[in-house]
C-alpha cells in the first residue's frame, strides 16, 4: 500500500500560483531534509545496470511556469529516464497526430495490471490501452515521424531534448544492458503486431523505444521538462513552444489516470496532481499552471516508483497547494454562507 506520511501538513487549497521564491525554497530543502533517511524499497535489478545505483541518492527539483528552478539534493546526478520518456512522447504523438486518432490507435484507460503485462494486451483484443504501459508506449514511439529508424530516433531524442531545454543523449551502457535483456518488450510488440496494431517492425519500434529509455536526465531536466507540460506545452526556460496547448492537455489527462502504474488512483487521492515515475528512480509531476517537481530516488516501491520521490511529492502538493482537487470557499473559511441573489 501507497504510505504518503503527510497528513501532520496542512493542505493549502490549489489557487493558481505558487507562493513566493523563499518559501518554495524553504519547502523544497524541507522535503529533502524529512525523507532522505527513510531507507525503504529497493532498486531495480530487472534491467541489470540499474542495480547499480546508489540508493541514498536523493534530489528534488520545482520548475515554476516562470522558469525559475529550486533544487535540492542530488539533482544533477545522471540517470536513465525510463518509463517517465513514455509521458513526453505521448505529447509529441498527440502534437503530430491530433487527440482523436491518438484515442483510437492507443487509448487512454488504465489497465489496472502491471506495466509490462502481456495479458493485458490479451484482455483487451490487442488494444494497448494507454500509452503509459509498455505496450502503449512502443505503438506510441511508432506513431512519431521518421521514415527509417535513424529518423524515427531522431525524433524520439530531438523531442525530449526540446522538453528539457538541451541536447540529451543515450546512455549507452543502460542501453546495452536493456537491449540483452528486453524479451518480454520484444514478445510484447510482436503480439501488438498480430493484432496490427503496429505500422513498424516491431523488433525496430523496441529498439527504438529501448533507447528511448535509455535517454540520460537529471532531476533538474525531468522538472523542466514537466514545466513544459504545466505552461501549455512551451518551455519556460527556453521560451521554445515544444507541443501544442491541446497535446500538454491531452497528455495530463493520461497521466492522471495512467501515469503511477495500477497505483495511478492512490496517487491521485493522496498527492492529487499528473505524474510518471521510471523504473530508475524518477518522477515527474506536474501542476499545470503553476510548474513541475522532478525527483531522483532509485529505492522503489513494489509497483516501480520510488519511495523518497513519491514522499517529496505528497508533503510538497500539500505545502505548496498543488492538489487540482484541493479548494477552499470562495468566502473565506469561517463557513458563512452567501447571500443568494434577488433575495
Ligand atoms: N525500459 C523499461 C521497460 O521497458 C521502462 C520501465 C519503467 O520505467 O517502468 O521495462
Amino acid at each position: 500500500m501507497f504510505e504518503a506520511h503527510v497528513q501532520d501538513i496542512a493542505q493549502e487549497a490549489f489557487t493558481g500560483s505558487l507562493p513566493g521564491d523563499a518559501r518554495v525554497d524553504a519547502l523544497v530543502v524541507a522535503a529533502h531534509e524529512r525523507y532522505r533517511d527513510h531507507a525503504d524499497g529497493a532498486v531495480a535489478d530487472y534491467i541489470p545496470i540499474l542495480s547499480e545505483a546508489d540508493p541514498a541518492w536523493f534530489g528534488i527539483t520545482l520548475a515554476g511556469v516562470d522558469g525559475t528552478l529550486h533544487s535540492v539534493g542530488d539533482t544533477a546526478v545522471s540517470f536513465s529516464i525510463q518509463s517517465i520518456s513514455k509521458a513526453f512522447i505521448f505529447a509529441l504523438a498527440c502534437d503530430a497526430r491530433g487527440h482523436e486518432f491518438v484515442h483510437d490507435r492507443i487509448g487512454v484507460n488504465n489497465t489496472g495490471l502491471a506495466f509490462n503485462s502481456v495479458v493485458a494486451i490479451e484482455l483487451n483484443d490487442g488494444s494497448p490501452m494507454n500509452p503509459m504501459v509498455n505496450a502503449g508506449a512502443i505503438a506510441t514511439t511508432a506513431l512519431l515521424p521518421g521514415d527509417s529508424s535513424d529518423a524515427l530516433w531522431e525524433s524520439v531524442r530531438g523531442g525530449l531534448s526540446r522538453f528539457a531545454g538541451r541536447e540529451l543523449d543515450i546512455d549507452a551502457e543502460v542501453y546495452g544492458s536493456e537491449a540483452e535483456t528486453n524479451h518480454r518488450n520484444r514478445a510484447i510488440a510482436t503480439l501488438l503486431q498480430s493484432y496490427g496494431r503496429l505500422d513498424r517492425d516491431p523488433l525496430a519500434a523496441v529498439d527504438v523505444y529501448t533507447r528511448q529509455c535509455a535517454i540520460a536526465v537529471s532531476a533538474a531536466d525531468l522538472a523542466v521538462m514537466g514545466a513544459t507540460l504545466a505552461d501549455g506545452g512551451v518551455n519556460p526556460v527556453t521560451g521554445e513552444r515544444v507541443v501544442s496547448a491541446e497535446a500538454a492537455r491531452d497528455t495530463l489527462a493520461v497521466l492522471a489516470g495512467c501515469g503511477m502504474y495500477e497505483r495511478s488512483g492512490e496517487w491521485l487521492f493522496e498527492i492529487g496532481i499528473p505524474a510518471k515515475s521510471g523504473v530508475s528512480g524518477g518522477i515527474v509531476a506536474i501542476s499545470p499552471g503553476k510548474g513541475a517537481l522532478g525527483t531522483f530516488s532509485p529505492p522503489l516501491d513494489s509497483a516501480g516508483t520510488s519511495i523518497r520521490g513519491q514522499r517529496a511529492c505528497a508533503y510538497l502538493s500539500r505545502a505548496l497547494g498543488l492538489n487540482l482537487f484541493a479548494s477552499a470557499p470562495v468566502h473565506g473559511r469561517t463557513g458563512a454562507a452567501s447571500t443568494p441573489k434577488g433575495s
